[in-house]
């Protein structure tokens, strides 16, 4: 059974490279035909706020990646304390004394020799009396994970291909602080083991963590997942900026960004196919495969996802925004706009120029031509085509063709240059306000 999670800690709002890690995990699993569940890495009390959970949820609602299951790592410090009672009984986990002042100074020293600042493990040299000392004199011990340095970690990455670290190159990991409270890479691990996570996928800002996790999920005896750690995006000009890295599911919704652009430009943001705005997730899903990721970052472009959207907008149906729609405004309505709108919310100012009022244009020179145009407009057939009876007429009466013919109709009739084709617009303008506004201009 393949199954993913999304791990993200509920300290903001879900931003545009954590919403790829969730769509990445929910494809996979959707792919696989296995599940996706939602971890919320909330050990951190002081960092963690309840409005984070919900809009988490939310937001992952809003974007169609609902889970299959939801735990929450606050609930769960019972398994992580039974975990790290057994590597401690077992010597995988040792008690550290050094302050955070004594460990920069050994680190300063390291640096300064042309050593990498790797922890010393003095700790573990300590004898019991040396530890009996230090806790008689109230010193609180943090905790350190010892790596095991006789082999390497390896493992085959679904994106990144082989990789390969050398443990004693890295520092013993802290895995709990003096106060007792949990970082984030040990119960991360037990987690993975105790909902059989199959496969981690995750940015490779985790790369690095995976070959510590590695030897915890070993020192337990769980079976390591399959990993993938996706490049990181960048922002369309090299790094992502702190703006558009923080861009929120509740920002990109204000702009009128569609969950389905969205999706379908972060699914391929950074692999060999091409952004196609699918409002359908079936394609994408069935497409889906980690060996089309590149290594190289992905390019976060908004200028690209505002395209995806407006390509997404023109192919939606009728029934599918209808509720967002405004009152009145039927499948002619929406059928004669959308090839123009770049968000669904744009359909309301068409729908406004429709209806009416409009900001008159100044006639100017066009005024004799407009005064005609009203007269023909009262002659003609308004049942069947009235923009090409209304400008076959006026091309014949006047002489006039091409823009001169039409851009002042428009002009008269819509107070604007530009805009969805006329002939869909007439009719939905009518006869009345039509011969109004022409007899205005
Ligand atoms: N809470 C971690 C993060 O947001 C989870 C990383 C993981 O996927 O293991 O970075």
């Amino acid at each position: 059974m393949i199954t993913t999670r999304f791990a993200p800690s509920p300290t903001g709002r879900l931003h545009v490279g954590n919403i790829r890690t969730a769509l990445h995990n929910w494809m996979f699993a959707r792919a696989n035909g296995g599940r996706f569940l939602l971890r919320i890495d909330d050990t951190d009390a002081e960092r963690s706020e309840e409005r984070f959970v919900e809009a988490i949820r939310a937001d992952l609602g809003w974007l169609g990646l609902a889970p299959d299951g939801e735990v929450r790592q606050s609930e769960r410090f019972a398994l992580y304390e039974a975990r790290f009672g057994e590597l401690v009984a077992a010597g995988r986990i040792y008690p550290a004394y050094e302050t955070s002042q004594e460990l920069d100074l050994k680190r300063k020293i390291q640096l300064g020799r042309g050593l990498p600042p790797v922890y010393d493990r003095a700790a573990l040299a300590l004898s019991d009396a040396d530890r009996a000392t230090l806790d008689a004199d109230g010193v609180r011990p943090h905790w350190r994970f010892r790596l095991d340095h006789d082999a390497a970690v390896e493992w085959d990455d679904l994106v990144r291909g082989h990789q390969k670290f050398e443990p004693a190159t890295m520092s013993d990991p802290v895995v709990r602080r003096a106060d007792g409270s949990w970082l984030y890479m040990l119960p991360s691990a037990i987690d993975d083991i105790d909902l059989g996570i199959s496969h981690v996928v995750r940015g490779e800002d985790h790369v690095a963590n995976t070959a510590l996790q590695i030897q915890m999920f070993d020192a337990m005896g769980g079976a390591r997942p399959t990993f993938a750690h996706a490049a990181l995006l960048t922002g369309a000009e090299g790094k992502l900026s702190k703006r558009l890295g923080s861009l929120g599911v509740d920002q990109l919704r204000e702009q009128g960004i569609e969950a389905q652009a969205i999706r379908a430009l972060l699914a391929r943001l950074g692999t060999s196919d091409p952004v196609e705005p699918l409002a359908d997730m079936e394609p994408l899903i069935a497409s889906f495969d980690f060996a089309r990721f590149g290594r190289a970052p992905a390019r976060f472009d908004e200028v690209e996802l505002a395209q995806a959207n407006a390509r997404l907008v023109h192919q939606l149906e009728f029934d599918a925004v209808a509720a967002r729609l405004p009152a009145g405004m039927a499948r002619a309505g929406w059928e004669a706009v959308r090839p123009n709108l770049s968000t669904i919310a744009e359909a309301a100012d068409w729908w406004g120029v429709v209806e009416g009022p409009i900001d008159a244009v100044p006639a100017g020179e066009d005024a004799d031509y407009l005064a005609a145009a009203a007269v023909a407009a009262e002659a003609i057939e308004w049942d069947g085509d009235p923009w090409h009876a209304l400008t076959a007429r006026l091309k014949d009466t006047t002489g006039r063709k091409g823009k001169a013919l039409f851009l002042p109709l428009r002009r008269a009739l819509t107070g604007r240059d530009h805009g969805p084709d006329m002939a869909a617009l007439l009719p939905l303008i009518g006869r009345e306000r039509a011969i109004e506004r022409l007899k205005q201009a």
